[in-house]
């Protein structure tokens, strides 16, 4: 069996063990001789799966009774819509951060329906950080103040939780959430794209308190309420449920891994040798972010021209090192180290990245 290291952004490398966990139970799931995309969502194997998937979330996030776990489809980009349609109004617009793409596609849906506000953006220096505390201008009348917590395309984390005041805080977390130990406490909502860090693509998790999904607009459309997936308990029309039981098994590997703390010393250490690669390199890599808001997820940097970012491209495919191309919009390279890129796969990388260096420079 050949596996190559995937750096792909996402739908991005799961756990090898997790594969094959999936891979053994497949034909027969929980003894019911069915597979569990064959079974009845319905079902009591299918409901434990469902359930032990939402205990286990809320345990690595240290939150507790006063947050529940939501299952939603329709992918991070429909949280963007999601969002200011059951929370903001035109008097308490949401207010947003903007530090990359996905942000400003999270803005740019307030703004369709007239309720976003933008309370700070670093697009003038090509999103290379994230705003500074100082910079973020909150008005105290926002329903929520909004920010994407790893920005996976320009290759920028938040390395501090931002203040807010009063105003609730939201993030999107499709890249980084369960990276490394957040207080998840300061946060109202908290949503992901399961395909980058946590599964494979199809559902999104939201992590959001009780009384703030209570306010969910009574006005829209069912399937567009928070409220109605909290009630139902995500099971109110069937759901992705393939999607959810792969990301149980990611949330049980990474418990059985060391939980949150043990992630995040294993994706400092990841990350820490690509950067010593790019800080050593004499400038032949070009590191994109700004240092104090490098991602511990996403790696970009650049070469010294196209062709050799090409020739980096195609030769590392040779070495099976996948998808390290970066997003067309930041161009050069992307490495994205997720939780379950194992500390080998970097090291090959960075074995790769200095012997390209030798022999083009
Ligand atoms: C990939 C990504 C999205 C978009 O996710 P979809 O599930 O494809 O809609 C949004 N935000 C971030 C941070 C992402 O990385």
């Amino acid at each position: 069996m050949k596996r190559v290291y995937s750096f792909n952004p996402g739908p991005a490398t799961l756990p090898l063990e997790v594969l094959k966990e999936a891979q053994a139970e497949f034909l027969n799931f929980a003894d019911s001789g069915m597979s569990i995309i064959e079974i009845s969502h319905r079902s009591k194997p299918y409901e434990k799966v469902h359930n032990q998937t939402k205990a286990d979330i809320l345990e690595l996030m240290g939150l507790g009774e006063d947050y529940e776990v939501l299952f939603i489809q329709g992918g991070a980009s429909l949280q963007f819509s999601m969002i200011p349609m059951n929370f903001a109004t035109e008097k308490n617009p949401g207010s947003y951060a903007i530090s990359g793409t996905f942000s400003n596609n999270a803005y740019k849906e307030a703004k369709i329906l007239g309720v976003g506000k933008i309370a700070a953006s670093t697009e003038s220096e090509n999103f290379r950080r994230v705003p500074r505390q100082d910079e973020l201008k909150i008005d105290s009348d926002s329903a929520y103040f909004h920010v994407c917590y790893n920005n996976t395309i320009y290759g920028t984390e938040y390395h501090y939780i931002p203040e807010t005041g009063n105003v609730p805080l939201f993030a999107d977390m499709s890249s980084d959430m369960l990276s490394r130990p957040i207080d998840f406490k300061k946060f109202s909502l908290i949503y992901a794209g399961v395909q980058k860090n946590l599964g494979p693509a199809g559902v999104v998790v939201v992590v959001a308190k009780k009384s703030l999904i209570e306010k969910s607009l009574e006005t829209l459309p069912t399937m567009l309420r928070y409220d109605t997936f909290y009630k139902k308990n995500s099971l109110y029309n069937t759901p992705p449920a393939f999607s959810i039981y792969m990301v149980g098994k990611v949330a049980a590997w990474i418990k059985n891994n060391g939980g949150l703390e043990e992630m995040a010393k294993r994706n400092s250490a990841k990350a820490k040798i690509l950067y010593d690669v790019i800080d050593e390199s004499d400038e032949f890599y070009k590191g994109h972010a700004e240092k104090d808001s490098r991602s511990f997820m996403n790696v970009t940097f650049r070469l010294p021209s196209e062709e050799l970012e090409k020739k980096f491209v195609a030769e590392a495919l040779e070495k099976d090192l996948s998808g390290v191309k970066g997003h067309r919009s930041v161009g050069g390279m992307r490495a994205s180290i997720y939780n379950a890129m194992p500390i080998e796969g970097v090291e090959a990388l960075a074995d790769f990245m200095k012997s390209f260096k030798k022999n083009n420079c």
